[in-house]
């Protein structure tokens, strides 16, 4: 304070009064002109606690309901705590089993420019898998790379890629958000390639969902696929997984293009090729006859940084 302040204070008589149950400070600025004002408020105030008291009691007994949920709540640190440390620990970067540009081979899309990041890990395990090293223990690589979003993103912002086509791999085992969210960044579209098994988190522009009998699509990703690719490795499957799709909801219509590709170890198989002629000729739109058109033209691996496939179901040596 100001030492002029203070002889000014001083310079005004002031008086303090204590008794057993109150304090009273009187000065000649402040005394006179607050008190008279509040003092009916106060008054008024006083004069509830009749109707406030029914509140206040209320309160007053709820502690023993409140009790054990404060309890709980007591309780959980501990449980929650490695939770909390876990999520503090997670990284944005993601396990890349390779990423490489060439052009997409499958679907409404094949024939543009793409760039492909394919992630590691898939619980879902087809035995005829054309990508085990993201998964199979006879294939898994002796270390697997952990990249950025803004890092890949970066990547694919010097190519002419349309889109990039986020696969692996089971990509929606991973929280895809902040590798969407880079790529939109840099004016990518994003497509996903998922069997529909696993709540997808992210932003895609394209989804296409391919089930796998060994774990069967969720209805929510069903609703959300733009459109449907289904792996023919026997011509029941035909059935078998247009009913999968039909308990889940899916609308086959023409705007949700239903694709039948040769699982690729059966691709010369005739009663497989067969099947699948049969059934779009029997049953015309939303199927579509389809193929791996990158395989045939080996594009792929024409980017250096991809990994030679490595299919359970065919030839490793052919690449299928
Ligand atoms: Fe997983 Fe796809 Fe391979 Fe099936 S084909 S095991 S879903 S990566």
């Amino acid at each position: 304070m100001p030492k002029s302040q203070a002889s000014a204070l001083k310079s005004q008589p002031s008086s303090l009064t204590l008794s057993s149950s109150s304090l009273t400070l009187t000065h000649p600025q402040v005394s006179p002109s607050v008190s008279p004002s509040l003092s009916p408020q106060v008054s008024a105030l006083k004069s509830q606690p009749s109707s406030l008291s029914p509140q206040v009691s209320a309160l007053k007994s709820q502690p023993s309901s409140l009790s054990p949920q404060v309890s709980a709540l007591k309780s959980q640190p501990s449980s929650l705590s490695p939770q909390v440390s876990a999520l503090k620990s997670q990284p944005s970067s993601l396990p890349i089993h390779e990423q490489f540009y060439t052009f997409q081979g499958e679907g409404a899309h094949a024939g543009r420019a793409a760039y492909f990041i394919r992630t590691f890990g898939c619980p879902v395990h087809c035995p005829w898998c054309d990508s085990a090293g993201t998964w199979h223990p006879d294939y898994i690589p002796k270390r697997i790379a952990r990249l950025e979003p803004t890092t890949l993103a970066a990547e694919v912002a010097q190519t002419q890629a349309e889109f990039t086509v986020i696969t692996g791999g089971e990509p929606a085992i991973h929280d895809l958000s902040a590798l969407t969210d880079a790529l939109h960044a840099v004016g990518q579209k994003t497509h996903l390639e998922t069997s529909g098994a696993f709540p997808i988190r992210g932003a895609f522009d394209w989804i296409t969902l391919s089930p796998k009998r060994w774990k069967l699509p969720l209805a929510e990703n069903v609703a959300r696929a733009n459109e449907f690719k289904l792996i023919i490795d026997r011509p029941e499957a035909i059935t078998e997984y247009v009913d999968v799709l039909r308990e889940r909801g899916a609308e086959l219509s023409a705007d949700n293009i239903v694709w039948l590709h040769p699982e690729w170890s059966q691709h010369s198989n005739p009663e497989v090729l067969n099947a699948i002629t049969e059934w779009i000729k029997c049953h015309g739109a939303p199927y579509r006859a389809g193929w791996q058109l990158h395989k045939n033209y080996a594009a792929d691996c024409m980017d250096q940084r991809s990994v030679p496939a490595a299919p359970l179901g065919g030839d490793p040596k052919q690449g299928f």
